[in-house]
């Protein structure tokens, strides 16, 4: 053996820092952790842990995993590296974002307790809330996040939670998120975001006064349209040790392989969230004004109505969601998606590959029709989730079905003028 190799019992596990280290960045962050301190001869990728239940010696013996639902090696790589991410606790990844929000939910209200839920937010928290929390006593109060007034209107004695979604979807209204906070501090009430829409990449909650953020990891983290899954974020202890428990006694964690792809995911968030949303810019800009459209929605844009406050919030970016507001309704919507090509007609978002959804029919389906028409969802909106397609690619799609929409849109205007 070389004197220059010591034998596998000297060397050193692990490497010591030789000095104080600057900070890591995000991007390091969730390849690495907050501070890399890899054994010798470990994995390079975590492995995944695919056992239900783990072998102990001694009865009550504390082993760091015991049985799978409550936690698991491969889930809590995932976990380890989302919590650093956000300078967090490790974060708590769940079966689905629904089951997420479920937890964040109960684990803060019970039958007579209030939460403050944006009225613009994903079609299954309304469900949620108004379907399932409702008959258990739990009562919620939707509101309109970017109306900070109303939101102080809406605060009651028992208000415990005040539950956010920034873009919201699919409207992309902004809440401001710093001006919440303390709204929700004064009524001692937990201040959750869903931050699904930029994640951590674009948007830190954490930084400006939230207790939580919430995640459909199924979408941007995972972000290849390969798993079902979601996760909580904190820096609080107490808040962490209820939502574990809640996890551990409803049964909802993340299975090992999809955490393990989530974790191959978000080594490369950073870098695809600002390639979305440069992509998602582009074409943005690029469809204002077409004559099938009454409007183009990115916060992006100069046209949106919150561009100053996307532009304070936002870090980065501003995503990779544009929403169409079509003229002709739910038939121009139809001719639109029968034409896309390279743009999938497919009911998610966050992923490499671009998708369309058309919100009425697919997304808010269950929201009552009277709640929707309040957010102005209706026939002709299209969320489209722009992928890392080239762009050019992506343009040409989107404008051949536009035209197929304003076709369908003046044959039916011609149609209707000759019946009258
Ligand atoms: N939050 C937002 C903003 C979403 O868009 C979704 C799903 O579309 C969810 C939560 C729920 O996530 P999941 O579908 O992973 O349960």
């Amino acid at each position: 053996m070389s004197p220059f190799c010591p034998s596998a019992s000297d060397r050193p596990t692990h490497r010591e820092p030789s000095r104080m280290q600057p900070a890591l960045q995000a991007a390091t962050r969730a390849m690495h952790g907050s501070e890399p301190n890899r054994m010798a001869g470990e994995p390079l990728v975590a492995s995944i842990t695919q056992s239900a239940t783990f072998v102990q010696h001694e009865l009550g013996e504390c082993v760091s995993h015991s049985y799978s639902r409550a936690t698991n090696p491969t889930v809590a790589a995932l976990e380890d590296r989302l919590g650093a991410y956000e300078h967090a606790l490790p974060a708590l990844a769940f079966a689905s974002g629904l089951a997420a929000t479920q937890v964040l939910a109960l684990s803060q209200l019970s039958a007579g307790d209030h939460a403050i839920v944006g009225a613009a937010s994903y079609g299954g928290t309304v469900r949620l809330f108004a379907q399932v929390l409702a008959p258990l006593g739990i009562r919620s109060t939707f509101v309109d996040a970017a109306d900070l007034d109303a939101i102080r209107a809406a605060v009651q004695p028992k208000t415990r939670l005040v539950l956010v979604e920034t873009p919201a979807n699919p409207t992309l209204i902004l809440a401001d998120l710093a001006a919440i906070a303390p709204i929700a501090r004064a009524a001692h009430a937990i201040f959750a975001v869903d931050n699904t829409f930029l994640t951590a990449a674009l948007q830190r909650p954490l930084d400006v006064g939230a207790d939580v953020t919430l995640y459909s990891t199924t979408k941007w983290i995972e972000g290849h349209h390969a798993t079902i899954g979601g996760a909580l974020v904190t820096r609080d202890e107490v808040i962490r040790e209820k939502l574990a428990f809640l996890r551990k006694s409803l049964g909802c964690i993340q299975s090992p392989f999809d955490a393990w792809l989530t974790l191959q995911g978000l080594k490369t968030l950073s870098l695809r969230m600002r390639a979305h949303s440069a992509s998602a810019l582009r074409i943005a800009t690029a469809l204002e004004g077409h004559c099938a459209l009454r409007r183009v929605i990115y916060p992006g844009l100069e046209s949106f109505d919150q561009h100053a406050l996307a532009l304070a919030q936002h870090d980065g970016g501003h995503g990779g969601i544009v929403t169409l507001d079509l003229h002709g309704g739910r038939a121009a919507a139809e001719a639109f998606v029968r034409v896309l090509r390279v743009t999938t007609l497919a009911e998610s978002l966050g992923g490499v590959e671009s998708l369309a959804t058309h919100l009425e029919t697919m997304t808010h389906g269950d929201v009552p029709q009277a709640q929707r028409e309040r957010l102005g969802i209706h026939g002709g909106l299209i969320r489209l989730s722009i992928g890392l397609e080239d762009s050019n690619d992506l343009l040409n799609d989107i404008f051949g079905a536009l035209d197929a929409a304003a076709s369908s849109t003046f044959a039916s205007t011609k149609e209707t003028s000759h019946v009258s």
